[in-house]
């Protein structure tokens, strides 16, 4: 009999796994539709030999020194600053909008202080930022918008930046330096031997089994168990008694090319043009020397694997009802970003995880207190980290080899 079945193994599901069966002691059953593990970070070697990203580029950036710990368990580091180019008006333009862009967009030579007078200038200003259009049209105005996020953010998501959340293109900040990363996180870096590999560490505990291919659905009968860590879509595990939460989809189109460079940063997005949001050129995220270059496109649609939730008012609704059920289903704990319905990045994701499970080790304790349930559920992550052993944290340098921080 198995203590816990985790129903997915990307970082929610492995994250659980790895923490019930090495530090609790636990037997778990960690299952999966898809023939891999490693949920949406999963990245393996094409045809061609080369390092891909089968869901689009994943990179690890996290501010949270407890998490960045936990994972150099299980990996090494590549040192990666992430950049992104922006097609607009013929030219490459960095995004986030810095200094830079502005003064290559409009033939400019302004200052730091200048460019804060010109935005200050296009800028409309709001009393109360709702939308994700209000995010941008109130810093840097209208112009910029529609050139950079407008439309992009349309091909998306489908719907109007003004009937999205602020949250979602708050995720990109606009600058007044010269800064062209796209992450400023202390943490920046790329598992030295991909995202697979860690994952294979993580699970590759002797009470851990994992499943493949195989909806949870299929077994949950026929295997017993003692509790479910589910990490699926909300609204799919209560059979959308309340509706369809929207999830936005998309389809990669993979494509290795007789190139050693195809594009001139690691992404390339086009808000303007073509179907697809952005192209990625792996080799530049993982480092690797090949002849030859493999690249994804990025094609939003709606039907499809659910990859984003959609953060709007309604959606939110939606989300609340699935919650309150969720909350009063004993026995399943819902966790990641399906399951809890949060544009989460992987570090977020890995930070909820581990939350949760000092939340399931401690559960009989807080059933013999009911009055502490609420002191114990607010932990916060520091407070989690610092319940686990300090670590020794490995990063690799630029040429792969290992230093210790
Ligand atoms: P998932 O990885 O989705 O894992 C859930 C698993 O559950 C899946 O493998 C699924 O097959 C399985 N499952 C679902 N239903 C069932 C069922 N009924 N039975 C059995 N198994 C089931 N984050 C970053 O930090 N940096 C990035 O650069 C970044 N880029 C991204 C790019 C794209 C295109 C996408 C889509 C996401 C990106 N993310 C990024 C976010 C990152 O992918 C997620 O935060 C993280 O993978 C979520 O982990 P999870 O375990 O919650 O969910
Ligand atoms: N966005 C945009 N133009 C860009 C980059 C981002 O409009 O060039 C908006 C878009 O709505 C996108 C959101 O900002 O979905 C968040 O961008 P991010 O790069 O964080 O998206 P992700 O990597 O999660 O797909």
């Amino acid at each position: 009999m198995f203590d816990y079945l985790i129903v997915g193994a990307g970082f929610a599901g492995s994250v659980i796994a790895e923490r019930l069966a090495n530090e609790a002691g636990k037997k778990v059953l960690i299952i999966d539709t898809r023939n891999h593990i490693g949920g949406n970070a999963y990245d393996h070697y094409d045809n061609h030999g080369i390092l891909v990203h089968k869901y689009g580029p994943h990179i690890f950036h996290t501010n949270s020194r407890p998490v960045f710990q936990y994972l150099s368990r299980f990996t090494d580091w590549r040192p990666y600053e992430h950049r992104v180019l922006a097609s607009v008006d013929g030219q490459l333009l960095p995004i986030p909008i810095n200094l830079n862009t502005v003064n290559k967009l409009y033939g400019l030579n302004l200052t730091s202080f200048e460019v804060e007078d010109f935005f200050a200038k296009l800028a409309e200003p709001m009393e109360y930022i709702r939308t994700s259009e209000d995010v941008v049209v109130s810093k840097v105005g209208r112009e910029l918008y529609e050139k950079f996020f407008h439309n992009y953010t349309r091909k998306q998501w489908g719907i109007d930046p003004s009937e999205l959340d602020k949250s979602v293109i708050a995720r990109v900040p606009t600058r007044t330096n010269r800064d062209d990363r796209y992450f400023t996180d202390t943490y920046q870096a790329m598992p030295l031997h991909g995202y697979t590999r860690m994952f294979e560490k993580m699970l590759g505990h002797p009470n851990i089994k994992v499943m493949l291919n195989t909806d949870y659905r299929e077994i949950e009968n026929i295997i017993p168990y003692g509790e479910m860590i589910y990490t699926g879509p909300v609204d799919s595990y209560f059979n959308y008694c309340y509706g369809k939460l929207p999830y936005r989809s998309l389809e990669f189109k993979h494509e290795t090319l007789n190139v050693p460079v195809h594009q001139v940063a690691p992404v390339v997005n086009y808000p303007n043009e073509h179907l697809y949001t952005r192209c990625t050129e792996f080799k530049y995220l993982t480092g690797q020397e090949h002849l030859k270059t493999s690249i994804v496109y990025e094609y939003p649609q709606a039907e499809g694997d659910p990859y984003y939730p959609v953060p709007r008012p309604e959606n939110a609704e939606i989300y609340k009802k699935y919650k309150a059920l969720a909350d009063a289903t004993p026995g399943v704990s819902f966790v990641g970003r399906l399951a809890t319905y949060r544009y989460y990045n992987m570090d977020q994701v890995v930070a909820q995880a581990l939350t949760t499970y000092t939340q399931i080790i401690t559960k009989p304790v807080i059933e013999l207190a009911g009055h502490l349930n609420d002191s114990v559920s607010n932990l916060s992550f520091n407070e989690v980290a610092a319940a686990t052993a300090p670590l020794e944290v490995a990063v690799a340098n630029g040429n792969g080899k290992s230093v210790s921080h």
